[in-house]
């Protein structure tokens, strides 16, 4: 059976103006692609798509959310956390935006044809940046001992420098 890429598409046919909300539920793998895969999305995706829309222009709101698997930084554990990220787009129907762009939207241009917007793309780029730098396991005690050490290593400079703050303070008082 060959199944088609995941499309997460608002459609747009018939929408009269106003707020819509849009509920998807699609799977990662669905997505189609190694780099989301492996990035630890291996189970559903859950997107949900405000839309608002007037004469000249679509404002789209995704939140999207999704369980990642990882491994911990300190002990290699496996975990999982659920992760969620937002992104907004503004289309705008034949020509540029009206109003000056934030920097925090997007503007894309909007063919005056289109019978649906498809998000597919922002959903994955969405989730991809949500990927934590850093990932430890929350409650197994083995790793918690080692990052114990880890932070008493990380402390010590930090008190010299406090020693250092509370020395310079003592100079600027009695100089
Ligand atoms: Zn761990």
């Amino acid at each position: 059976m060959h199944k088609e890429k995941a499309q997460i598409e608002i459609p747009l046919a018939g929408l009269v103006q106003g707020t819509h909300e849009f509920d998807f539920t699609c799977k990662a793998r669905d997505f189609r692609d190694q780099q989301f895969t492996d990035a630890g999305f291996t189970d559903e995706v859950h997107v949900r798509a405000t839309v608002g829309k007037s004469e000249r222009e679509v404002r789209v709101a995704i939140e999207a959310s999704a369980d990642a698997s990882f491994t911990c930084d300190i002990c290699l554990s496996p975990v999982s956390k659920t992760l969620e990220g937002t992104f907004c787009i503004y289309y705008v129907c034949g020509g540029p935006p009206e109003e000056e762009q934030t920097g925090d939207e997007e503007y894309r241009i909007l063919d005056s044809n289109a019978i649906a917007i498809d998000i597919t793309e922002d959903v994955r780029e969405t989730l991809l940046l949500s990927i934590p730098m850093k990932v430890t396991c929350p409650d197994n005690p083995e790793c918690l001992l080692y990052r114990s050490e880890e932070v008493d290593q990380a402390a010590q400079p930090e008190e010299t420098s406090s020693w250092h703050e509370s020395l310079e303070k003592l100079k600027n008082k009695y100089c």
